[in-house]
């Protein structure tokens, strides 16, 4: 499969890593000079950039080929004499970006037609509050399945006033783990059942979706939206920020299906229903249009990499690497998830000190930190997990290339040649 090509011809070569682990990647651009005649000196353009192996937890790593077809257009999009950053979201232009965004969506994510695709503004936090303002039914119940960090925030919002139940929770096992099948009491009356697919700080990740009968099931796919395939009609909505998996921040994706958007209060504030998205297909207001933009660029970055099938692949290689470097360093590190429940996208890990204890029992802060600021030293940035439960995170989203895996788990065994 071919990547995602940039326009005109131009070549990037990856030199390799240097001592110190950083990948310098050349770009030798073939663009000629009158192309860049509109350009003011000031803004001239770089021909060498360092770009880093990146395993932020979102924003976090783009491919590189979308990059690059971003650059090219950024100035006259396909003829335009703009950059889409400059268009009116009314242009047919704009229309034509909007629509291409959903069509790759609606196709590499398999979406039925009685599913509605919007774009809307305010991440995935705002959800916690849109989807219980319009899919409650008077008198049923929120059933929620909670796994840590952004199942609480969902909570907290169901709490201002609610009807919500916990149906599990994994709190007392420290959040190692999603629940299990016979741990999950649901309400059959529920307005539906709340779950995080992918924990993005607990590092854990549900590898087959609970039943729930006819109740649906909203889902926070933030973390782990279009990594592999997924039914959507297992679904009522899905709903995910693109900085992770599809794009930069400042878009969120929600699908919905189109009977449960229904359900909203017509007195709701416009912009708070799901409906008002649906029918003016997202253009309601003014939409995040540069960002809408780069999400289709990555549908076409999907299909590059055969489809979610292939992304798969990609991504269960790159986790399995990086979590057999883990589980074969005799203790040096360690991951605190259970084995069915780890997550393919963030990868979570303790470190021991150099006392020769293992990190299991006895992880050492001081050893993480050397660890996260030597990796960021060699080029391997964004490993220290999330400032709340500490240790080690590396994130494998999408566009986090194999090639950057390989990179960190020579470091770590380096790194624990050199302590342990
Ligand atoms: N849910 C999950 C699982 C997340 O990882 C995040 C962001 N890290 C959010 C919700 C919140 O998303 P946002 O910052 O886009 O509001």
């Amino acid at each position: 499969m071919s990547e995602l090509q940039p326009r005109s011809t131009r070549c990037h070569d990856i030199l390799g890593c240097s001592g110190e682990g950083v990948v310098r990647i050349a770009y030798n651009t073939r663009r000629h000079r009158e192309e860049f005649q509109i350009v003011s000196s000031s803004t001239a353009s770089a021909t060498s950039v360092n770009r880093v192996f990146n395993f932020n937890a979102g924003p976090s790593a783009l491919p590189l080929s979308v990059l690059e077809r971003i650059r090219e257009e950024l100035l006259d999009w396909r003829g335009s004499g703009m950059s889409v950053m400059e268009m009116s979201h009314r242009s047919p232009e704009f229309e034509s970006i909007n629509a291409a965004a959903e069509t790759g969506l609606r196709k590499h994510l398999a979406i039925p037609d009685d599913y509605a695709v919007i774009f809307l503004q305010g991440g995935g936090s705002t959800q916690f509050t849109l989807a219980p303002m319009n899919l409650c039914l008077p008198g049923k119940p929120v059933d929620l399945l909670h796994t840590g960090t952004w199942t609480a925030k969902a909570l907290t919002e169901l709490k201002k006033g609610i009807a919500h139940r916990i149906a599990a929770t994994t709190e007392p096992v420290k959040f190692t783990r999603v629940p299990r099948k016979d741990e999950i009491s649901l309400s059959p009356d529920a307005s539906y059942v709340h779950l995080c697919t992918n924990n993005t700080i607990e590092g854990t990740q549900y590898h087959a979706i609970p039943e729930t009968a006819e109740v649906p099931i909203v889902a926070d796919m933030s973390s782990d939206i279009a990594s592999r395939p997924f039914d959507v009609k297992k679904f009522g909505l899905i709903f995910a920020g693109a900085q992770k998996n599809l794009g930069p921040s400042g878009v969120t994706l929600v699908i919905v299906r189109k009977d449960l958007a229904e359900r909203a209060d017509k007195n709701l504030p416009t912009i708070f229903q799901y409906r008002t998205h649906i029918k003016e297909k997202s253009l309601y207001h003014t939409p995040p249009t540069f960002a809408i933009y780069i999400v289709g660029l990555m549908t076409e970055w999907i299909e590059s990499h055969g489809g979610l099938a292939g992304i798969q692949k990609r991504n269960e290689t790159k986790a399995k690497l990086l979590y057999d470097t883990i589980d074969s360093s005799n203790g040096f590190y360690h991951c605190p998830v259970e084995k069915d429940s780890r997550s393919l996208m963030n990868v979570v890990f303790r470190v021991a000190g150099i006392n020769g204890q293992s990190a299991a029992t006895n992880p050492d802060e001081a050893s993480e930190k050397e660890f996260g600021k030597q990796a960021a030293a060699a080029g391997l940035v964004g490993t220290p997990g999330h400032r709340s439960v500490g240790g080690m995170r590396v994130s494998l989203y999408n566009a986090v290339e194999p090639a950057a895996v390989e990179a960190l788990t020579s470091f770590m065994r380096d790194f624990q040649r050199k302590r342990g």
